[in-house]
């Protein structure tokens, strides 16, 4: 039975082929070909032997989801409904920027954290996604958009904030990333791939060195009271614990500032108190706040806080020396934007 190349790391697929006689240099090549061109087909590697296609062709296919709908957003934003070869379906966003176009990766169908303001953790969990599905999110976008030629239009940052926790799938996830900087010629380079957790730290702590990537952490509060309430997972993995597995990551990623991602939900986590706890709680650290604007569902009972205590918030935060900037919301009008994921 054929394997899909893309669940391979170029490892497996150097020692795979080195048992068949085929030399190292040709993985470069044949991933060259996979993830610098978009080639769905091996015949159309024209660099390698025939007599090598034909083995590889034999061995290997090379995996794309299917697109069942896109909504395109009064912002650019394209939103993807992709439908993976055992029918469950899964979402990829698309977002275009004045300096960087970036794209929002699922690692999971749906997602077990349950966080009470997500649509994705509302629907629940089906599965991981294997390395390829991930993968082929980034492959099929510079399909569609035909971003393969372009020289001004690149997909040049990846984060991994779509539907399900990228820490929970981690053998997938990190094999994915390590395959997508394989390919640093196209602008995907380390320091533009950010993985977001919710902060399974145990799995964090153990990582913390191999993880080849920008770490955003979902924080969405200052204290564990709040947080509780709002994502379940705090029961497990408190503040703290975050906080000290932050260290670790650290140690071997000083060049790369930590996010803390904060959802400012109206009356919930707004307040100004929580504002001055949040500073004492992260200053004194490199890290970095990305203030984020809730973005409503159906069903769900939380509201966005009103712009002037969003300003206000991300005041305090700054003037106590904490960087803070308020990202912009994209995709909302076609329901692409933080939280809003779902596989339907
Ligand atoms: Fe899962 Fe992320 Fe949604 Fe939380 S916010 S339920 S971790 S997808």
């Amino acid at each position: 039975m054929k394997q899909g190349i893309l669940n391979l790391s170029r490892e497996e697929v150097t020692e795979f082929l080195a048992d068949k006689g085929v030399p190292k240099y040709r993985m470069t090549q044949i991933f060259t070909w996979l993830l610098r061109f978009g080639k769905t087909n091996f015949a159309e590697m024209s660099n390698i032997d025939i007599s090598l296609r034909l083995v590889l062709d034999k061995l290997f296919y090379i995996y794309r989801p299917k697109i069942i709908r896109t909504n395109k957003s009064i912002d650019g934003t394209v939103k993807f409904l992709l439908e993976l070869t055992d029918k469950n379906t899964i979402e990829t966003v698309f977002i275009p920027e004045r300096q960087r176009n970036t794209i929002c990766v699922s690692s999971q169908v749906g997602c077990a954290i349950g966080c009470k303001f997500c649509n994705t953790g509302y629907h629940g969990f089906i599965r991981n996604l294997s390395t390829e599905e991930i993968v082929s999110q980034f492959l099929i976008v510079k399909d569609y958009l035909d971003l393969w030629h372009s020289q001004t239009e690149r997909l040049s940052n990846v984060v991994f904030m779509g539907m399900g926790e990228p820490l929970l799938n981690y053998e997938n996830v990190l094999k994915s990333i390590n395959l997508l900087i394989l390919d640093e010629k196209d602008h995907i380079s380390r320091r533009k791939i950010t993985l977001s957790t919710s902060g399974i730290t145990d799995v964090l702590k153990n990582s913390a060195k191999d993880l080849p990537c920008r770490l955003a952490i979902s924080l969405h509060a200052p204290n564990d009271s709040i947080r509780s309430k709002i994502m379940p997972i705090n029961n497990i993995y408190n503040i703290k614990s975050i906080l000290e597995s932050c260290r670790e990551y650290e140690k071997y990623h000083e060049y790369l500032k930590i996010t803390f991602e904060y959802l400012l939900l109206d009356g919930v986590n707004d307040s100004i108190e929580c504002a001055y706890e949040l500073l004492n709680l992260l200053s004194g650290r490199n890290f970095k706040v990305n203030l984020l604007q809730f973005n409503s569902w159906p069903g769900c009972k939380f509201k966005p806080s009103p712009r002037n205590r969003v300003l206000n918030f991300a005041k305090i935060l700054e003037n106590g020396g904490v960087e803070a900037p308020i990202r912009m919301r994209r995709g909302e009008d076609i329901m692409a934007a933080c939280g809003q994921l779902k596989s339907t």
